[in-house]
């Protein structure tokens, strides 16, 4: 059944509201954009928050980037364009595409620490492994050429460099999802550090997962070298972080204001923390004098 064209414009206000809300773009940054046929894709106007984009804000491209129908509201199209263009060249199944800055996920992006992997089962099973794309800068081709080499046939979700993600699939509500899942895998990551030690599924656990992926219609690469432990051999740099912190964080007890700058931020131990209490007992008490 084909879709009509007010209803797929209407979906693509709808997911850029989404996006808005859960804080994945702000200002007027990121789009995304769905393939109409072999020849146009539906794209997201430049300079407008993806939570105000109305349905006639959509622009009509060809597969150069050349904008082919006029916009009712004389909209541009958005000039991060041939990112999408080269994903749907690339991967002719590909049906949608979001580029965003999900302020977890781009943290890895900043840090240049890659994605770890083998950790969380849903990221595995709807993400995959997700590279991450040097730096290049934005609206240039040298954007798109730093990704489409990273992208697999089982690739849904690439990491650029210094900027932020891109999620794509069969259809909007899923590159959506997936676009979801990535800022909370990485957002659970995070927090698990600053909670203790992460724990990495076993390369037999793993094997299992991908077995399971594999039976919902997933395929995956890995799964053919999970059983020696591949799947979690970049996990590293991203282990490693946090490791030069002091053991014992030093508190600012010299009678000077506490403030959160002051208290020992990451795990304290016992010593530590008792020395974040007597700060705090010395402050009301200097208050109340
Ligand atoms: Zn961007």
């Amino acid at each position: 059944m084909n879709v009509p064209l007010w209803q797929m414009k209407k979906l693509m206000a709808d997911i850029g509201h989404k996006i808005w809300i859960k804080g994945f773009c702000a200002g007027n940054e990121g789009n995304h954009s769905l393939r109409l046929d072999d020849h146009r894709v539906l794209c997201t106007p430049t300079g407008i928050s993806k939570g105000f984009l109305d349905p006639d804000d959509m622009c009509i491209v060809d597969m150069e980037g050349k904008q082919i129908e006029q916009n009712p509201r004389g909209r541009k199209r958005t000039s991060e364009v041939l990112v999408h263009l080269a994903i749907y060249k690339k991967r002719p199944d590909v049906k949608a595409v979001i580029h965003s800055h999900p302020p977890h996920a781009t943290a890895f992006c900043i840090a240049g620490i890659p994605l770890p992997s083998g950790i969380h089962p849903e990221a595995e099973v709807f993400l995959g492994k997700v590279p991450t794309a040097p730096y290049a800068t934005p609206s240039k081709q040298e954007l798109p050429d730093s990704i489409t080499p990273l992208i697999g046939p089982e690739t849904n979700t690439v990491l650029m460099g210094n900027h932020g993600s891109v999620t794509f699939s069969t259809d909007l509500v899923d590159c959506y999802y997936k676009l979801e899942i990535l800022d909370a895998y990485c957002r659970i990551l995070l927090l698990s550090k600053q909670v203790g030690h992460i724990n990495e599924l076993s390369p037999s656990q793993m094997t299992e997962l991908l077995q399971v992926k594999q039976k919902f219609g997933m395929k995956d690469p890995r799964l053919a070298c999970a059983s020696t432990g591949c799947v979690t051999e970049d996990n590293q740099p991203f282990l490693a972080t946090f490791d030069d912190r002091p053991a014992t964080a030093s508190c600012d007890c010299d009678g000077g204001p506490v403030t959160a700058a002051s208290v020992p931020s990451g795990n304290l131990d016992n010593a530590a923390f008792e020395q974040m209490v007597q700060a705090i007992t010395d402050q009301i008490m200097a208050a109340r004098k």
